[in-house]
Order: C-alpha cells, then structure tokens, then sequence
C-alpha cells in the first residue's frame, strides 16, 4: 500500500508538471466532437496524423506526451477522473502492462479486425497494434561478413567473442526480445542463449544508437537493434558503415515489437477514442504514422518507407507479441541470473 504522504507528493509532482497538461483540461476536451490522447508517442511523430483526422473527422485531437510510466501514474492517480480516451504508447510490454493496471477498456472494431493482424492484437482486444518494430542484428559492414550470421542464438558462438554488444536488460526492448523467446524456445533454451551471449564477453549499452556508432567507430562488430534507429543514422549519413541481418529466417523470424493504442477504462468519448484508432490503422494513416519514425506498418496492405524497404523484406516472427508483457518478469528473472545487466 502507498502511504498518503507519497500519494500527496504524487499529486503534487502532477499537478506541477507544465508540459500541455493546460491544453488538455480546457472545457472543450470535455465536448463531444473531441478526444483527448495520452502517448508516450512524441509530438513529432504523432502531431501530423491526429491533424488529417481532424481534417477528415471535424474531431478535435487533445494529447498530453509523455513517457510510458509517467502516463501510468497519472491514469492511476486521475483514476475515474482523467481526461484521456485513448492511450498510445511503445512496446507490447507497456500496452499489456496498461491492460492489466486496468487502465483500458477492450473495445470491438470490424475495421482493426480487417486492418490489423490479430497476432499484433490482445487477445481481449484492450489494445491494438499500429506499427511494428523490427529488432534484427546489426553488424559492421567493415569487419563481418553476412555469411557468418545466422540466428540471434548463434550470436552465443565463439567467433564474436569481445565483438558483441547489446543493449541494457533495463530496457523493456530487452526485456520483451527475451519474453518472446522464452514463449517460444522455453526458459532452459533461453538461459543456454544467455549464457552464449555473456561468454562472448557481451559489453552492455544504454541505447540502441549509441551501439550503433560504437560499431561504426570499431568498438564492437554486431548487436541487436530496433531498424529505425539505423535508418536515423542512414537518413543523415547514407555511407553509415552499418547494416541489418534478418536473422532466423528459415526458424521462428525476426523479432518484432509494437507501438500500439487502446480506448482508457473511463474515456468519456469512447466512439470517437474508436475512430481514432481505426483512422490509425488505416492504409492512408498507416503510412504517415510509420513512416514518420522508420517503422513497418503494421497493417500489410501500406508499404514501408522506401529507406527501410531497401533493406529488404524479411520473416517476422508470429509469436503473440502479448508474451512480451506475460513473461516480462520472467525475463528479467533470467538476465539477472546469468549476470546480464
Ligand atoms: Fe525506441
């Protein structure tokens, strides 16, 4: 139980964060014909699409930004009183979080049942999938051959011994790339994984760009990492002396994770928090909302962006992403266990 002292502080530190929280508590968020967002999405990325749906719509877009759990802590402290009908955030780990805090209502849609993979869905329809991140290897275009990559298991062999990075097992990126494996090759299997990576003598990042210019400047040789952070890199330096490796394509497939969106267990504009989802799974939003950061639709029928597409298609592992956040406690169990820090 938290004491009232910490809840008091709690409501305080809210109640003195500047950033939008005005913008949101103006009577007409209240209206209908509007919708109120929280999303640990950025302003950047998110800003353009809730613009064409309010051009298409006449609905008016409110959102507040922050990340994951700040976002938390406010629909745990607002409770029945927050103002948000829709969440959209990263990682199927924090959506499955979300939904089991309680903080989303399921809702049914036709459309994101056509739009959308189930696989890229909760199986109680609390959230739904919107973009999919690929978290492929990433290796040296200098030092490695493609040949000599195969799977994120054989990572563990001895040839990449003091020339892998990865990133922290903090990071719910992390975190959700051993949840699903776990889902799918079991615990033991897992930690046997583990246990090759940490004898490679595995040097821990905290961010999936530092390691890649870590192995632009010789410091390491492969890693594992989200594709957008690449093409970030791509974007501003197309000579970047890295590149992807769609590891496991004749197995399971490449490791993927989501950004996704669920309607908040009190929304007070429940059918247009719905038409925003929708409107985000659509072919024409699909692509402003991916591309926007790198990121594959996660509707098939939208093409990726051309610079990404360049890397080529590849396998996706069809695992429920849902496990990320099932296991997750599982996962972190097991990294600490073989000293993955
Ligand atoms: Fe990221």
């Amino acid at each position: 139980m938290r004491r009232p002292t910490s809840r008091i502080i709690t409501v305080l530190a809210l109640a003195l964060t500047p950033i939008l929280v005005q913008s949101i508590y103006t009577p007409e968020a209240r209206e209908p014909g509007s919708v109120v967002v929280y999303t640990a999405r950025i302003e950047k990325l998110i800003k353009p699409m809730f613009n064409a749906f309010t051009t298409k719509t006449g609905i008016k877009v409110t959102y507040f930004t922050a990340k994951a759990p700040e976002l938390f802590e406010r629909l745990r402290a607002e409770g029945p009183h927050t103002p948000a009908d829709v969440l959209i955030t990263v990682d199927a780990g924090n959506l499955w979080i979300a939904d089991h805090a309680g903080y989303l209502q399921g809702f049914e849609s036709p459309i994101i049942e056509k739009n959308i993979p189930a696989h890229l869905r909760a199986k109680d329809n609390a959230w739904v999938g919107l973009s999919v991140r690929a978290r492929p290897i990433m290796y040296s275009t200098e030092r490695v051959k493609p040949s000599a990559l195969s799977t994120y298991e054989a990572l563990g062999d001895s040839r990449w011994r003091g020339r892998l990075c990865l990133r922290t097992s903090r990071k719910v990126y992390t975190q959700s790339l051993v949840a699903t494996m776990i889902k799918t090759l079991g615990e033991q299997q897992t930690e046997a994984v583990l246990r090759g990576w940490m004898k490679n003598q595995l040097r821990i990042f905290n961010s999936d760009t530092q390691i890649l210019k870590a192995i632009a400047a010789g410091q390491c040789d492969v890693t594992i990492a989200n594709t957008y952070y690449l093409a970030r890199l791509q974007a501003k330096d197309p000579g970047f002396p890295v590149t992807v490796f769609w590891p496991n394509q004749n197995g399971r497939g490449v490791h993927v994770n989501i950004s996704g969106a669920g309607v908040t267990k009190y929304a007070t504009h429940r059918a247009e928090a719905i038409q925003l989802i929708e409107f985000l799974s659509s072919r024409a939003a699909q692509n402003l909302y991916a591309d926007a950061n790198y990121e594959y639709p996660a509707n098939p029928a939208a093409e990726p962006d051309g610079l990404i597409a360049a890397w080529g298609s590849y396998k996706a592992d069809s695992v429920d992403v849902a496990a990320a956040g099932a296991l997750q406690a599982a996962a972190v169990k097991l990294m600490d266990r073989v000293g993955y820090k």
